[in-house]
């Protein structure tokens, strides 16, 4: 938050001189699965201490040039984050809540002592690019093109103290649907050897070591047949915390939606969020609360919970069929999709893709 920073930030654009034929776009955008394929182009802003932020730019997608002492290589001082530019029927382009995103980066920036960017900078970063490359926004059902801010502390300096030169960038991959054949109900695995967050840790940043920490008990979860990971509390190892990279949701009878409270160890989803606004405008009661692992149990056991769903920007929602871990397995691995997840689904992907009106104002 040191150092002078004009405002607004002004954007100059060096066009990409190697950018993909329509030819090479259309054969990448037929098929782009997930986070390989990249735009022609990026968004760059420096920060130093004595200037604040400055040189905002466009630039070619290309490498960055890293002096091997830049402190982000050496003590992880990084953050990001994710989000999606949809297309409409009419061609346009919109993202999603792009707010929440740019006041998480900013959390996540004082956690992680890296410098705040502002809401309007953020947005701005983020249009500039979705300008330059919105040919790379697929047009078929539930496609998008995901973009991933970030923001690294490229200093060279290997003293362990928050970096006094810092870069922010944008750069964006279209992302293929992520259930091509229907939504798929999914296993999760429990990890109890390992957990992605402690008391006055780092849980509620979307830092890169987060992730780096979530590697080995994901692996598990794979060589478990699972999708993804979950992570109880680090105090107690009681509560339900979340999923390695999305937040969950447990539906009881018919009209209640329970979710785990943000204790700050939990990574706050904005789509977590947004599923809290709709299931309150559906009439449902909404509770966010401690959900204890036995919770969960003893709910499936008796009936008393009837759906399980995990929510993040990348797969939206996503229905939960069974918990598995050590000498553990809760639920039944065929269960179908559950009724109000799905309803949930349609209506945020519905809202996305401007197929129903934008009734709270979350589209820019
Ligand atoms: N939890 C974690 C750990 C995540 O990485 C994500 C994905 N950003 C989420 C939850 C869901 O957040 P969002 O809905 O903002 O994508």
């Amino acid at each position: 938050t040191s150092g002078t920073t004009t405002f607004p930030l002004k954007f100059s654009l060096t066009p990409s001189t190697a950018a993909r034929t329509e030819i090479e776009r259309e054969e990448i955008l037929a098929d782009p699965g997930f986070g390989k394929k990249f735009t022609d182009h990026m968004v760059a802003i420096d920060w130093t201490l004595d200037e604040g932020w400055h040189n905002a730019r466009v630039m070619p997608y290309g490498p960055l040039q890293l002096d091997p002492a830049s402190s982000v290589l050496h003590y992880g001082q990084e953050i990001f984050e994710g989000l999606k530019a949809y297309r409409h029927a009419d061609g346009s382009i919109w993202t999603f809540r792009p707010e929440k995103n740019a006041e998480r980066l900013q959390r996540s920036a004082r956690r992680l002592a890296l410098p705040e960017l502002s809401e309007a900078d953020f947005i701005e970063s983020i249009r500039q690019l979705v300008a330059v490359d919105g040919d790379w926004v697929p047009s078929a059902p539930e496609t998008s093109l995901y973009l991933r801010p970030f923001m690294i502390a490229n200093e060279s300096f290997l003293g362990v103290r928050a970096a006094h030169q810092v870069g922010y960038y944008v750069i964006a991959s279209p992302a293929g649907a992520y259930f091509a054949d229907g939504v798929a109900p999914i296993k999760i695995w429990l990890s109890t050897e390992y957990s992605r967050a402690g008391r006055g840790g780092t849980g509620a940043a979307k830092c890169g070591g987060n992730y780096a920490a979530s590697l080995l008990p994901q692996m598990q979860a794979y060589d478990n047949g699972c999708a993804q990971v979950l992570f109880l509390d680090g105090e107690t190892s009681s509560r339900i915390d979340e999923l390695g990279g999305m937040n969950v949701f447990f539906v009881h009878g018919t009209d209640t939606l329970v979710t785990p409270r943000l204790t700050g160890s939990i990574l706050e989803g904005v789509t977590r969020d947004s599923i809290l606004q709709l299931a309150r405008d559906r009439g449902l009661t909404v509770q966010e609360r401690d959900v204890t692992l036995g919770e969960w149990q003893d709910g499936v056991a008796s009936g008393a919970i009837t759906e399980v769903f995990a929510c993040g920007t990348a797969a939206v929602v996503t229905p939960i069929s069974q918990l598995k871990g050590p000498n553990l397995s809760i639920g039944d691995p065929d269960a179908p999709a559950g009724e109000i997840t799905m309803a949930l689904r349609q209506e945020l992907t519905d809202i996305q893709y401007g197929r129903l009106p934008d009734r709270h104002g979350w589209l820019t």
